[in-house]
Protein backbone atom coordinates (compact mmCIF):
# COMPACT_ATOMS: atom_id res chain seq x y z
CA UNK A 1 0.00 0.00 0.00
CA UNK A 2 1.25 3.39 -0.43
CA UNK A 3 0.52 6.08 2.63
CA UNK A 4 -2.42 8.51 2.45
CA UNK A 5 -1.31 11.84 0.74
CA UNK A 6 0.84 14.52 3.73
CA UNK A 7 2.39 17.15 3.21
CA UNK A 8 6.69 17.25 3.72
CA UNK A 9 8.48 19.84 5.72
CA UNK A 10 12.27 19.56 5.70
CA UNK A 11 13.05 22.04 8.30
CA UNK A 12 17.06 23.49 8.12
CA UNK A 13 17.52 24.06 11.84
CA UNK A 14 15.87 23.84 14.97
CA UNK A 15 14.02 27.01 15.37
CA UNK A 16 12.10 26.30 12.25
CA UNK A 17 11.36 22.39 13.00
CA UNK A 18 9.72 23.21 16.44
CA UNK A 19 7.43 26.20 15.00
CA UNK A 20 6.75 23.81 12.54
CA UNK A 21 5.64 21.62 14.92
CA UNK A 22 4.20 23.99 17.06
CA UNK A 23 2.05 24.86 14.05
CA UNK A 24 0.86 21.57 12.85
CA UNK A 25 -0.07 20.26 16.73
CA UNK A 26 -1.58 16.85 16.16
CA UNK A 27 -1.79 16.50 12.44
CA UNK A 28 2.26 15.79 12.45
CA UNK A 29 4.74 13.29 12.96
CA UNK A 30 8.54 13.94 13.17
CA UNK A 31 10.58 11.80 10.52
CA UNK A 32 13.93 10.99 12.15
CA UNK A 33 15.22 7.16 10.44
CA UNK A 34 11.92 5.82 9.07
CA UNK A 35 12.04 2.55 9.77
CA UNK A 36 9.00 2.62 12.44
CA UNK A 37 6.66 5.40 11.23
CA UNK A 38 7.14 4.43 7.24
CA UNK A 39 6.09 0.99 7.94
CA UNK A 40 2.81 2.10 9.75
CA UNK A 41 2.55 5.46 6.71
CA UNK A 42 2.70 2.49 4.06
CA UNK A 43 0.18 0.44 6.06
CA UNK A 44 -1.83 3.11 6.20
CA UNK A 45 -1.95 1.99 10.42
CA UNK A 46 -1.17 6.25 10.62
CA UNK A 47 -2.08 8.77 8.23
CA UNK A 48 0.14 12.53 9.74
CA UNK A 49 -1.49 15.15 7.31
CA UNK A 50 2.42 16.58 8.01
CA UNK A 51 5.59 14.68 8.17
CA UNK A 52 8.59 17.17 9.58
CA UNK A 53 11.83 15.45 8.53
CA UNK A 54 14.15 16.44 10.78
CA UNK A 55 17.61 14.40 9.29
CA UNK A 56 18.62 18.32 8.45
CA UNK A 57 18.75 19.61 11.62
CA UNK A 58 22.34 20.21 12.68
CA UNK A 59 24.50 19.35 15.96
CA UNK A 60 22.43 16.22 16.70
CA UNK A 61 24.65 13.53 15.30
CA UNK A 62 26.54 13.38 17.98
CA UNK A 63 27.50 11.49 20.69
CA UNK A 64 28.92 12.53 24.10
CA UNK A 65 30.29 10.79 26.61
CA UNK A 66 31.19 12.44 30.56
CA UNK A 67 31.53 11.74 33.72
CA UNK A 68 28.46 11.05 34.73
CA UNK A 69 26.55 10.42 31.16
CA UNK A 70 26.41 9.42 27.67
CA UNK A 71 24.49 11.87 25.72
CA UNK A 72 22.95 10.44 22.42
CA UNK A 73 21.85 12.81 20.19
CA UNK A 74 18.53 12.54 18.60
CA UNK A 75 20.19 11.52 14.90
CA UNK A 76 23.18 9.43 16.09
CA UNK A 77 22.19 6.14 13.96
CA UNK A 78 21.96 2.67 15.96
CA UNK A 79 25.05 2.06 13.67
CA UNK A 80 27.10 4.97 15.26
CA UNK A 81 26.35 4.66 19.12
CA UNK A 82 26.96 0.60 18.85
CA UNK A 83 30.58 1.45 17.17
CA UNK A 84 30.94 4.40 19.67
CA UNK A 85 34.32 2.97 21.86
CA UNK A 86 33.81 5.73 24.91
CA UNK A 87 30.11 4.96 24.78
CA UNK A 88 31.00 1.15 25.42
CA UNK A 89 33.48 1.97 27.99
CA UNK A 90 31.05 4.04 30.00
CA UNK A 91 27.88 2.06 29.52
CA UNK A 92 28.42 -1.58 28.08
CA UNK A 93 24.18 -2.74 27.93
CA UNK A 94 24.11 0.20 25.16
CA UNK A 95 26.21 -1.84 22.50
CA UNK A 96 24.75 -5.11 23.75
CA UNK A 97 21.14 -4.01 23.63
CA UNK A 98 22.12 -2.53 20.10
CA UNK A 99 22.98 -5.74 18.60
CA UNK A 100 20.10 -6.97 19.25
CA UNK A 101 18.50 -4.35 17.66
CA UNK A 102 17.04 -5.30 13.85
CA UNK A 103 19.57 -6.22 10.85
CA UNK A 104 22.17 -3.59 9.93
CA UNK A 105 20.49 -2.20 7.46
CA UNK A 106 17.40 -0.79 9.93
CA UNK A 107 20.62 0.35 12.54
CA UNK A 108 22.19 2.39 9.55
CA UNK A 109 19.15 4.79 9.25
CA UNK A 110 17.28 3.81 12.20
CA UNK A 111 18.18 6.42 15.36
CA UNK A 112 18.08 5.48 18.96
CA UNK A 113 16.26 8.42 20.23
CA UNK A 114 13.36 7.65 17.30
CA UNK A 115 13.29 4.14 18.61
CA UNK A 116 12.62 5.54 22.36
CA UNK A 117 10.20 7.75 20.94
CA UNK A 118 8.55 5.07 19.10
CA UNK A 119 8.19 3.30 22.28
CA UNK A 120 7.68 -0.20 21.34
CA UNK A 121 7.53 -3.01 24.32
CA UNK A 122 9.18 -4.92 21.61
CA UNK A 123 12.04 -2.91 21.40
CA UNK A 124 15.39 -3.24 23.37
CA UNK A 125 16.11 0.32 23.65
CA UNK A 126 13.47 1.82 25.45
CA UNK A 127 13.33 -0.93 27.71
CA UNK A 128 17.04 -0.58 28.45
CA UNK A 129 16.59 3.19 29.01
CA UNK A 130 14.10 2.13 31.85
CA UNK A 131 16.09 -0.13 33.28
CA UNK A 132 18.99 2.86 33.73
CA UNK A 133 16.98 5.26 34.81
CA UNK A 134 17.91 7.48 31.47
CA UNK A 135 16.18 10.52 30.52
CA UNK A 136 14.76 12.05 27.22
CA UNK A 137 16.15 15.64 26.75
CA UNK A 138 12.47 17.14 24.91
CA UNK A 139 12.48 20.75 22.92
CA UNK A 140 9.29 22.78 21.87
CA UNK A 141 8.63 26.82 21.67
CA UNK A 142 7.48 26.93 25.12
CA UNK A 143 11.60 25.49 25.53
CA UNK A 144 13.75 22.71 27.09
CA UNK A 145 12.40 19.86 29.83
CA UNK A 146 13.65 16.41 30.63
CA UNK A 147 11.71 13.03 30.84
CA UNK A 148 12.86 10.73 33.49
CA UNK A 149 12.29 6.63 31.64
CA UNK A 150 10.12 6.02 33.90
CA UNK A 151 7.49 8.88 33.54
CA UNK A 152 7.90 8.28 29.33
CA UNK A 153 6.36 5.28 28.21
CA UNK A 154 2.55 5.60 28.57
CA UNK A 155 1.76 2.31 26.57
CA UNK A 156 2.24 0.61 23.28
CA UNK A 157 3.63 3.39 20.76
CA UNK A 158 2.39 6.17 22.93
CA UNK A 159 4.91 8.19 25.21
CA UNK A 160 4.13 11.29 27.23
CA UNK A 161 5.76 13.47 24.64
CA UNK A 162 3.47 16.50 23.85
CA UNK A 163 2.72 16.64 20.10
CA UNK A 164 4.68 20.37 19.57
CA UNK A 165 8.15 18.24 21.46
CA UNK A 166 11.07 17.32 19.30
CA UNK A 167 12.73 14.99 21.05
CA UNK A 168 16.56 16.37 21.01
CA UNK A 169 18.94 13.88 22.72
CA UNK A 170 18.54 10.79 25.35
CA UNK A 171 20.77 10.71 28.44
CA UNK A 172 22.31 7.15 29.81
CA UNK A 173 23.88 7.37 33.43
CA UNK A 174 27.68 5.34 33.25
CA UNK A 175 28.06 2.50 35.09
CA UNK A 176 28.45 2.81 38.48
CA UNK A 177 31.02 1.42 40.60
CA UNK A 178 30.53 -2.32 41.42
CA UNK A 179 27.70 -2.41 38.50
CA UNK A 180 27.48 -5.22 35.90
CA UNK A 181 24.61 -5.89 33.38
CA UNK A 182 23.87 -8.02 30.69
CA UNK A 183 21.16 -8.78 28.06
CA UNK A 184 19.95 -12.27 26.82
CA UNK A 185 16.64 -12.78 24.65
CA UNK A 186 15.12 -15.16 22.69
CA UNK A 187 13.90 -14.21 18.75
CA UNK A 188 12.79 -16.95 15.92
CA UNK A 189 15.78 -15.57 14.14
CA UNK A 190 18.77 -13.37 14.78
CA UNK A 191 17.51 -9.53 14.40
CA UNK A 192 14.05 -10.28 14.89
CA UNK A 193 12.32 -8.40 17.52
CA UNK A 194 12.41 -10.85 20.50
CA UNK A 195 9.63 -13.24 21.90
CA UNK A 196 11.05 -12.23 25.36
CA UNK A 197 14.41 -10.68 26.16
CA UNK A 198 16.03 -9.67 29.37
CA UNK A 199 18.40 -7.14 30.63
CA UNK A 200 19.76 -7.19 34.07
CA UNK A 201 21.57 -4.88 36.09
CA UNK A 202 23.84 -6.14 39.61
CA UNK A 203 25.04 -3.44 42.19
CA UNK A 204 27.45 -5.64 44.70
CA UNK A 205 28.92 -3.57 47.89
CA UNK A 206 32.66 -4.10 48.49
CA UNK A 207 32.81 -7.74 49.42
CA UNK A 208 30.39 -8.90 46.52
CA UNK A 209 27.52 -9.07 48.57
CA UNK A 210 24.52 -8.06 46.10
CA UNK A 211 22.80 -4.40 47.14
CA UNK A 212 20.62 -4.72 43.96
CA UNK A 213 19.57 -6.64 41.13
CA UNK A 214 16.66 -5.50 38.75
CA UNK A 215 15.61 -6.34 35.52
CA UNK A 216 13.76 -4.98 32.43
CA UNK A 217 11.65 -7.06 30.06
CA UNK A 218 11.08 -7.11 26.14
CA UNK A 219 8.05 -8.32 24.80
CA UNK A 220 6.45 -9.04 28.29
CA UNK A 221 4.29 -6.33 28.53
CA UNK A 222 2.46 -2.94 27.32
CA UNK A 223 5.18 -1.58 28.22
CA UNK A 224 8.71 -2.60 29.73
CA UNK A 225 8.07 -3.81 33.41
CA UNK A 226 10.88 -3.48 35.44
CA UNK A 227 11.30 -5.56 38.46
CA UNK A 228 12.96 -4.95 41.56
CA UNK A 229 14.30 -8.76 42.36
CA UNK A 230 16.77 -7.91 44.87
CA UNK A 231 14.88 -9.36 47.71
CA UNK A 232 15.87 -12.71 46.43
CA UNK A 233 19.47 -12.20 46.18
CA UNK A 234 20.34 -9.47 49.19
CA UNK A 235 23.35 -10.28 51.30
CA UNK A 236 24.08 -13.15 49.25
CA UNK A 237 28.04 -13.36 47.60
CA UNK A 238 27.19 -12.32 43.86
CA UNK A 239 28.84 -15.80 42.71
CA UNK A 240 26.43 -17.77 44.81
CA UNK A 241 23.51 -15.55 44.46
CA UNK A 242 20.15 -17.78 44.03
CA UNK A 243 19.70 -16.34 40.22
CA UNK A 244 16.74 -18.82 40.71
CA UNK A 245 15.09 -17.74 42.66
CA UNK A 246 15.51 -14.33 41.76
CA UNK A 247 13.89 -15.59 38.51
CA UNK A 248 10.98 -17.63 40.02
CA UNK A 249 10.28 -14.23 42.13
CA UNK A 250 9.67 -12.30 38.21
CA UNK A 251 7.64 -15.23 36.39
CA UNK A 252 5.38 -14.59 39.43
CA UNK A 253 5.18 -11.11 39.17
CA UNK A 254 5.15 -10.40 34.91
CA UNK A 255 1.55 -10.77 33.50
CA UNK A 256 2.89 -11.24 29.34
CA UNK A 257 0.31 -11.45 26.66
CA UNK A 258 0.01 -14.43 23.83
CA UNK A 259 -0.15 -13.66 20.65
CA UNK A 260 0.89 -15.12 17.07
CA UNK A 261 4.74 -16.16 18.46
CA UNK A 262 3.73 -17.09 21.61
CA UNK A 263 1.21 -17.89 24.42
CA UNK A 264 1.60 -16.13 27.71
CA UNK A 265 2.19 -18.95 29.31
CA UNK A 266 5.63 -19.90 27.16
CA UNK A 267 6.52 -16.04 27.40
CA UNK A 268 6.65 -16.49 31.39
CA UNK A 269 8.32 -19.61 31.58
CA UNK A 270 11.10 -17.82 28.80
CA UNK A 271 11.15 -15.15 31.04
CA UNK A 272 12.44 -17.73 34.35
CA UNK A 273 15.25 -19.27 31.80
CA UNK A 274 16.65 -15.68 30.85
CA UNK A 275 15.93 -13.96 33.76
CA UNK A 276 18.53 -16.73 35.12
CA UNK A 277 20.74 -16.62 32.88
CA UNK A 278 21.21 -12.63 32.40
CA UNK A 279 21.63 -12.72 36.20
CA UNK A 280 24.54 -14.99 36.04
CA UNK A 281 25.49 -13.61 33.11
CA UNK A 282 26.17 -9.84 35.00
CA UNK A 283 26.60 -11.58 38.32
C1 LIG B 1 12.12 -5.20 9.75
C2 LIG B 1 12.36 -4.41 11.03
C3 LIG B 1 12.82 -5.07 12.14
C4 LIG B 1 13.06 -4.37 13.32
N1 LIG B 1 13.52 -5.07 14.42
C5 LIG B 1 13.74 -4.39 15.57
C6 LIG B 1 14.22 -5.06 16.73
O1 LIG B 1 14.50 -6.26 16.72
N2 LIG B 1 14.38 -4.33 17.86
C7 LIG B 1 14.12 -2.99 17.91
O2 LIG B 1 14.28 -2.37 18.96
N3 LIG B 1 13.67 -2.33 16.82
C8 LIG B 1 13.49 -2.99 15.67
N4 LIG B 1 13.04 -2.31 14.57
C9 LIG B 1 12.67 -0.88 14.73
C10 LIG B 1 13.82 0.08 14.56
O3 LIG B 1 14.90 -0.17 15.39
C11 LIG B 1 13.20 1.40 14.96
O4 LIG B 1 12.12 1.60 14.17
C12 LIG B 1 13.98 2.60 14.72
O5 LIG B 1 15.16 2.57 15.39
C13 LIG B 1 13.17 3.83 15.10
O6 LIG B 1 13.96 4.94 14.84
P1 LIG B 1 13.72 5.79 13.54
O7 LIG B 1 14.77 6.83 13.58
O8 LIG B 1 13.66 4.94 12.35
O9 LIG B 1 12.29 6.43 13.87
P2 LIG B 1 11.07 6.79 12.88
O10 LIG B 1 10.56 5.57 12.22
O11 LIG B 1 11.43 7.94 12.02
O12 LIG B 1 10.02 7.32 13.98
C14 LIG B 1 9.44 6.41 14.90
C15 LIG B 1 8.48 7.20 15.81
O13 LIG B 1 9.21 8.01 16.70
C16 LIG B 1 8.90 9.40 16.48
N5 LIG B 1 10.16 10.12 16.58
C17 LIG B 1 11.33 9.76 15.98
N6 LIG B 1 12.30 10.61 16.33
C18 LIG B 1 11.73 11.52 17.14
C19 LIG B 1 12.23 12.66 17.83
N7 LIG B 1 13.51 13.03 17.75
N8 LIG B 1 11.37 13.38 18.59
C20 LIG B 1 10.07 13.03 18.68
N9 LIG B 1 9.54 11.96 18.06
C21 LIG B 1 10.37 11.22 17.30
C22 LIG B 1 8.26 9.46 15.11
O14 LIG B 1 7.39 10.57 14.98
C23 LIG B 1 7.54 8.14 15.05
O15 LIG B 1 6.33 8.21 15.75
C24 LIG B 1 12.82 -2.97 13.39
C25 LIG B 1 12.35 -2.29 12.24
C26 LIG B 1 12.11 -3.00 11.08
C27 LIG B 1 11.63 -2.25 9.87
Amino acid sequence: MKPAPFTYHRPAGLDEALDVLDQVGSDGKVLAGGQSLLPLLSMRLAAPAHLVDVNHLPGLDVVEVTADVVRCGALVRHTDLLRHPAAFDAQPLLRRALQHVAHPTIRNRGTTVGSICHADPAAEMPAVTLLLGGTLVVRSRRGERRIAAADLFAGPLETTLATDELAVAVEWPVTAPRESTAIVEVSRRHGDYAVCGVAAQVRVDEDGTVRAARAVYVSMGLTPPVLDLTGAVAGQHVERADWAGAAALATEQLEPEADIHASADYRRHLAGVLTRRAFEEAG
